[in-house]
């Protein structure tokens, strides 16, 4: 995923400079990260192989929850190594058929590409779910072909935590190349578009914490420590980037994320992206039966996942409750009556904007349509709604408020947040290096 490779991806090292594509580094750094990499991987895949291994050894605790993408090429000429790690509960995905920048790459040359990558995958009995594009690029074509070969999720869009304690030209060049947008102002959740579920990359990654950033150790230790306490704060997703060949570097900060997320109450779901595209879909698809008793009072009826969670805030109900987080209360039931003083829903004007009310949906909110805006705590006519709108529409809705609303939790099992624990696997060894350059 460092520039640096873009350089000697598929069409050779004269091409890729020729093109322009040795990002702002040149042809000496492009040499010395040759040699580091013959040091890094070897001519067998026994380096990668104890990376992997103390890696899965530290996900132990949580069932060997992680998800590596991984070049399919990469794959056909390791598949021992990879289907004894999948045995370990390790998740494995796409990382294209070569490590290529799809962003440059045509529907017509995707679409053989990733079903190839996607047979490779079956020919080696490695499960397949998701992709991750090479340089977190992508274009709309990706994702057709996505849709279409049936892969369940995407984590190639890439957002950036405001964490860092002194920037560096490095870090913003890096950000810059994968198109990588504030988490300060777009959400860090995952989003369903068409039969995908987007599912957005964390950075500071390993490689900004190892090559881009100047940090101490205490403050390399504590990076995602601090966007984990960020994204469970907000309730959102943290999916760390950490290159497998990089794990005992990395492993301090990895080891900390985790012994504080074990720590939170209500918990955070360690989980792989497979579970989370899955239980976002399967979530989304909960059936909301709403039957009016009185002015002031509702039999609600959920018939979702297993495990969802259903919240109310400054309301009452019928069954039992525990306190969540915030303002909000745990109700024990998936049917239950509840009394409020106003609808504890949201109210959309006939004519809001589908993009709106997705994105309310996907956010566990009960939506109702209706032109009686004073019924409802929030009432939202608006006829537009922009991706720069979701951070302050959230924050109206959560921040310090007690209004009257039942939802669904975003998470199962009365979880806050989730995180994600990911490297993507571009080579195991050397000569999977040789023959992406000269391929
Ligand atoms: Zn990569």
């Amino acid at each position: 995923m460092n520039p640096i490779t873009v350089a000697i991806r598929g069409k050779g090292l004269r091409k890729a400079v020729a093109r322009g594509t040795i990002r702002g580094k040149g042809l000496r750094k492009a040499v010395a990260r040759g040699i580091m990499l013959f040091q890094r991987y070897g001519l067998t895949n026994r380096k990668m192989d104890a990376a992997l291994q103390l890696f899965a050894k530290i996900m132990q605790p949580f069932g060997g929850a992680a998800t590596f993408p991984i070049v399919s090429k990469a794959l056909q000429r390791n598949p021992a190594v990879i289907q004894k790690y999948q045995a370990q509960g390790i998740e494995f995905a796409m990382h294209g058929l070569h490590h290529f920048d799809h962003a440059l790459l045509s529907y017509e040359e995707q679409q053989p590409q990733l079903t190839a990558g996607q047979q490779i995958f079956q020919q080696c009995n490695i499960t397949l779910n998701g992709f991750r594009g090479p340089y977190l690029h992508y274009n709309e074509a990706t994702l057709r072909v996505l849709n279409e070969i049936g892969l369940h999720y995407d984590s190639s869009p890439s957002l950036f935590w405001d964490v860092v304690p002194t920037d560096t030209a490095d870090y913003q060049h890096v950000r810059q190349f994968y198109g990588a947008r504030s988490a300060s102002v777009y959400p860090s959740l995952p989003y369903i578009k068409g039969n995908l579920v987007r599912l957005p990359y964390s950075l500071p990654d390993d490689e900004a914490l190892i090559e881009r950033l100047t940090l101490s150790p205490a403050q390399m230790n504590g990076m995602w420590v601090n966007i984990l306490l960020k994204s469970y704060q907000l309730g959102e997703l943290f999916v760390i980037g950490l290159h497998p060949e990089r794990i005992a570097l990395c492993q301090a900060p990895l080891e900390a994320a985790l012994n504080e997320a074990r720590q939170l109450d209500p918990p955070v779901w360690v989980a792989r992206l497979h579970e989370i595209a899955a239980w976002w879909q399967a979530r989304h698809k909960t059936a909301v039966q709403i039957t009016p008793l009185s002015n002031e009072s509702w039999q609600i009826s959920l018939n979702g996942p297993e495990g969802l969670t259903v919240l109310g805030r400054g309301v009452t109900v019928d069954v039992p409750t525990r306190p969540w987080f915030g303002q909000y209360q745990e109700i024990q039931a998936t049917q239950f009556t509840v009394i409020s003083t106003t609808r504890p829903f949201i109210g959309v004007a006939p004519t809001t904007a589908p993009a709106l009310v997705d994105f309310l949906r996907q956010q566990g909110y009960l939506i109702e349509t209706s032109s009686q805006a004073n019924d409802y705590p929030y009432y939202f006519n608006q006829t537009t709604f922009t991706a720069e709108q979701q951070r302050p529409l959230l924050a109206l809705l959560e921040e310090a408020s007690n209004a009257p609303l039942i939802r669904l939790s975003r998470w199962p099992n009365r979880v806050r947040s989730a995180v994600s624990v990911t490297g993507d696997i571009d080579a195991l060894t050397v000569w999977d290096y040789i023959i992406r350059a000269i391929s």
